[in-house]
């Protein structure tokens, strides 16, 4: 093991330190094809970096390393995994500004953006760390009084951890954490897009300790196949996939042929509803963060603004100024506010929902221009007299675009929200926290924000209902999702 304090600074950003190949048992190792995928920098549009291609041999050879290492890490004392993860939210700590720019250059968000990642990923591993040695059981007698239950946990097995581009370090940390804390190795497919941040992990994970083959990381262009055929392999026993709901309909189905125990984290279409009492400067606070964290490229973005008829002019005049003052720029400039979009694709969609929004009756309040190149570009824009059956209120918008829409009624606020097939996250702005709460309920999400901007926590169950996906990652239930109960009936 590699004593931390003893590590030079890397320079993340430079492109040789990612060529080193696949991460697979404790080695680099190449693709046998000498393939190779270019990461592109969203903010100029150029390539920055290559890493490897894996095919289904070198994805089974990850399968292999996560075997052979699997029983000794099973076995290995709570105690000493719990130290091994917290070592590495202690790497990640000190190495936090290296990562936050590496993550600026291959996502493009803005730096601010970035150390909130990854301060936000190393907290999975110390929590995680803590909740290693807290692995619950159960010791009853049954009903009649005749026998003893006894329950105990056991790691569920090798855990495929499928993750998307749009937070590179903390959505690999949020599956790493609790599998590593449950006793199961890993292989880790991240985004084709953002596969730096996932090796720059494994040499951290390396350093703290992390035993060979424990965690692998392998890159492909091809995930439907090499997925497939990882998930064929009876050893592979959970998926753990955070994606959109086309991606992960079509993994399902995938896993249901070998049974395979699956954690799903899908896309959102949040509501942000603000109710005539609200305060008015806290709501658009919160709005700025529920929209703009990411540039909006985030699954709880608030998607959908319903704002009541008694507040709705000053919150429309409040968003637009606030969005308006926002500067556009590449991620790694420390002034800029909102970095670009992930592609080029990505603009284009949020263009053809903009205008589709506007062609039904929408205003642009402000934004709503795209900006010349170089780099993959969207201004923070407003829309106002949205009409809820514009495409831009059904599909996630993923980008800096708020669409206001204007509710009279609690019912039909809690009417609009509903009519999605997403159900993630939701934020409620009111000072009567009865009614609050009442709204709270009756919305149809995972998630509810109460007069907050922001819900992430690596303490609390992140998860959606509805499409929005399958079970609970962090907080207390979140390493249950890579153990399976074992049921012992006893007499003794
Ligand atoms: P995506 O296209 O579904 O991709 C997610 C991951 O799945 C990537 O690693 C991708 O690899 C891989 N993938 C794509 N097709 C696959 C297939 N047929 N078999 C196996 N793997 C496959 O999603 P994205 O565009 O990266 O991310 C944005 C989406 O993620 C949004 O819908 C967002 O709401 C959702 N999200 C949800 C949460 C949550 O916690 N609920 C959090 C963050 C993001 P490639 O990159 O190689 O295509």
């Amino acid at each position: 093991m590699t004593l931390h304090h003893a590590t030079p600074p890397r320079d993340y950003a430079d492109p040789s330190l990612h060529a080193a190949g696949l991460w697979i048992g404790g080695r680099w190792t190449a693709a046998a094809s000498g393939a190779a995928i270019g990461v592109t920098n969203p903010s100029t549009g150029q390539v920055m970096a290559v890493v490897p291609d894996a095919g289904i041999a070198e994805a089974m050879a990850a399968v292999d390393a996560a075997e052979a290492a699997a029983a000794g890490w099973r076995a290995t004392p709570p105690r000493q995994r719990s130290e091994i993860l917290r070592r590495m939210f202690t790497r990640m700590t000190e190495e936090a500004e290296a990562l936050a720019r590496l993550i600026a250059l291959e996502n493009g968000k803005a730096l601010t953006d970035a150390r909130g990642e990854v301060a936000y990923a190393a907290e999975f591993f110390r929590w995680y760390a803590e909740e290693a040695t807290r692995i619950p059981g159960e010791f009853r007698r049954t009903p009649s009084g005749a026998h003893n239950i006894l329950v105990d946990h056991e790691p569920i097995g090798i855990a495929v951890l499928i993750t998307p581009w749009n937070f590179p370090a903390a959505m690999a940390t949020r599956k790493i954490g609790p599998a590593l804390a449950a006793g199961c190795t890993v292989i880790l497919k991240p985004a084709s897009e953002t596969p730096l941040t996932a090796y720059a992990m494994a040499r951290l994970a390396e350093e703290a300790g992390v035993p060979p083959g424990v965690i692998n990381v392998v890159t492909t262009s091809q995930p439907g196949p090499v997925v497939s055929a990882m998930l064929a392999d009876p050893r592979v026993r959970k998926l753990s996939f955070t994606g959109s709901t086309g991606v992960g309909r079509t993994l399902l189905a995938e896993a249901a042929k070998t049974v395979v125990s699956c954690s799903m984290e899908l896309g959102g279409n949040a509501p942000f509803v603000v109710f005539d009492d609200a305060d008015l400067e806290a709501a658009l606070d919160g709005a700025m963060v529920a929209k703009m964290r990411n540039a909006g490229e985030a699954c709880t973005a608030a998607n959908r603004f319903y704002v009541q008829d008694g507040i709705h002019d000053a919150f429309v005049a409040g968003l637009a100024a606030r969005m308006a003052a926002l500067k556009l720029g590449p991620g790694t400039d420390p002034a800029t506010q909102c970095g670009p979009m992930i592609t080029a694709r990505a603009v284009q969609k949020i263009d053809r929902l903009v205008s589709d929004a506007v062609t039904q009756g929408a205003r642009i309040v402000t934004g709503g221009t795209l900006p010349d190149g170089p780099g993959f570009f969207y201004p923070p824009t407003v829309l106002d007299r949205v009409p809820p059956e514009a495409m831009i209120a059904h599909e996630e918008i993923f980008g800096p675009v708020a669409p206001i829409y204007r509710f009279a009624t609690e019912d039909e606020a809690v009417r609009l929200s509903n009519a999605t097939e997403y159900g993630l996250a939701a934020y409620i702005y009111s000072r009567d926290l009865k009614r609050a709460l009442r709204v709270g309920r009756q919305i149809e999400s995972g998630m509810i924000a109460l007069n907050r901007g922001l819900m992430s926590d690596p303490a609390a169950p992140f998860g959606g209902v509805k499409q929005s996906g399958l079970g609970r990652e962090g907080g207390v239930t979140g390493i249950l999702e890579f153990m399976e109960a074992k049921y012992f009936a006893a007499e003794f």
